[in-house]
């Protein structure tokens, strides 16, 4: 069987002026993810969905956010660095399905956007990225726009094949 599955999920708090990215793409809101990095929790839950799928550790345990080589980190070099620890096992992505819950930016405008964005990182074709904004019903902090939820899963195979 070469095929295995991996999940990902990351919650980052929304910060009055931050920029606001998410999927590696600057969307135009006044908030943005707080966090050592840039905050992308999008780009943080591929990234442990892909490593996942890969049985390796997860970027809380590669990229910790105690090592100041992390600090203001672009999260698209650290998704990129995932997929290459997956490739070092011989395995790369076939396609990646995400849900974004949050009351803060809208989604869907940009969604053709992270598509093609995260599709370039996984070294894909967009049609195999899937972006799905979803809104909290106004339940929680994260209903009243307090934050961003990001859940990923993400389908590897081996590298040689189709
Ligand atoms: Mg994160």
């Amino acid at each position: 069987m070469k095929e295995r599955v991996g999940i990902g999920f990351d919650v980052h708090r929304l910060v009055e002026g931050r920029p606001c990215i998410l999927g590696g793409v600057r969307l135009p809101h006044p908030a943005g993810p707080a966090g050592h990095s840039d905050g992308d929790a999008v780009l943080h839950a591929i990234a442990d969905a892909i490593l996942g799928a890969a049985g390796l550790d997860d970027i809380g345990i590669l990229f910790p956010d105690t090592d100041p080589r992390w600090a203001g980190a672009d999260s698209a070099d650290l998704l990129a660095a995932a997929v290459e620890r997956v490739r070092a096992e011989g395995l790369r992505a076939v396609n990646v399905d995400v849900v974004v819950a949050t009351e803060g930016p809208r989604i869907a405008p940009h969604r053709q956007a992270m598509r093609e964005r995260i599709a370039a990182l996984l070294h894909l074709d967009p049609d195999r990225v899937s972006i799905k904004g979803k809104t909290l019903e106004g339940l929680g902090p994260l209903g009243a726009g307090a934050g961003v939820a990001a859940q990923a899963v993400c389908l590897v195979t081996a590298a040689e094949a189709d």
